[in-house]
């Protein structure tokens, strides 16, 4: 499968963000984590500090679904998409009750994002966030910054690249997400997205 190895960075570029590296540095150490503070990121602005975590696989998550896909399908198993779970029913076996009908198993793995069983009401509890994402074709003979990124401040901003077969890369970029449903108008912050793109990403340095 392919993947590419490239350095992580969190970059902050105002001093309420530059402290938060600090915590997020002597966090990660205290993980073991080999961060280095510096401020040369290679993106085309300057930051206020940064963060990077040297040599980390960036790779296309399709590409793995794709290959947990094949793997289940050889050991035998089968896929279902599109049906709603509605319960789960203890007992031996357990019964997982959908909206097409219900399923006996010894085992149920509930892989919800959000949990649906109501133990624990976290319904109530979690927020849902919504961001957005564009893949980028650049100006000839710009490329997108060598790095993975991601920025310290709200709204979150996320930059990498996707290597395209021909040998030239799209830029991919992230973020500029709010509570889900708040926003009067999606379109907006696709616009702020591209907008921060346009004028930080192509311009020159
Ligand atoms: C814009 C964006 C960028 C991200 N970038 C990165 C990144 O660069 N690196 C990284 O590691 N992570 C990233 N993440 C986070 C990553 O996508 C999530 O952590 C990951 O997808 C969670 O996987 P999951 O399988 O736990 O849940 P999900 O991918 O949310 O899958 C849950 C599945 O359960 C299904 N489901 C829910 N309820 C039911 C039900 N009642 N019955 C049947 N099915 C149900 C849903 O339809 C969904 O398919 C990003 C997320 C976003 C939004």
């Amino acid at each position: 499968m392919p993947f590419q190895y490239r350095d992580a960075y969190t970059f902050a570029t105002t001093p309420t963000g530059a402290e938060h590296l600090v915590a997020e540095a002597n966090a990660s150490r205290a993980c073991g984590l080999n961060v280095k503070s510096t401020r040369e990121t290679g993106l085309p602005f300057d930051v206020d500090a940064a963060l990077r975590l040297a040599k980390q696989a960036q790779f296309n998550p399709m590409d793995v679904l794709d290959a947990l896909a094949a793997d289940i399908r050889a050991a035998g198993g089968s896929i279902v998409e599109g049906i709603r779970v509605m319960n789960v029913r203890n007992g031996d076996p357990l019964t997982v009750v959908t909206r097409k009908g219900e399923v006996r198993a010894r085992y149920a793995v509930l892989a919800t994002g959000t949990p649906i069983l109501n133990r624990g009401l976290y319904f109530a509890k979690l927020r849902p966030n919504r961001s957005y994402a564009a893949a980028l074709r650049l100006p000839e003979g710009t490329s997108p910054p060598p790095g993975m990124y991601l920025s310290a401040e709200s709204p979150t901003r996320s930059l990498r690249d996707y290597p395209m077969p021909d040998g030239g890369a799209l830029l991919l970029v992230g973020g500029f997400g709010h509570a889900g449903g708040r926003a009067p108008s999606t379109q907006v912050h696709v616009n702020e997205l591209l907008g921060w793109a346009n004028s930080t990403i192509r311009a020159p340095r």
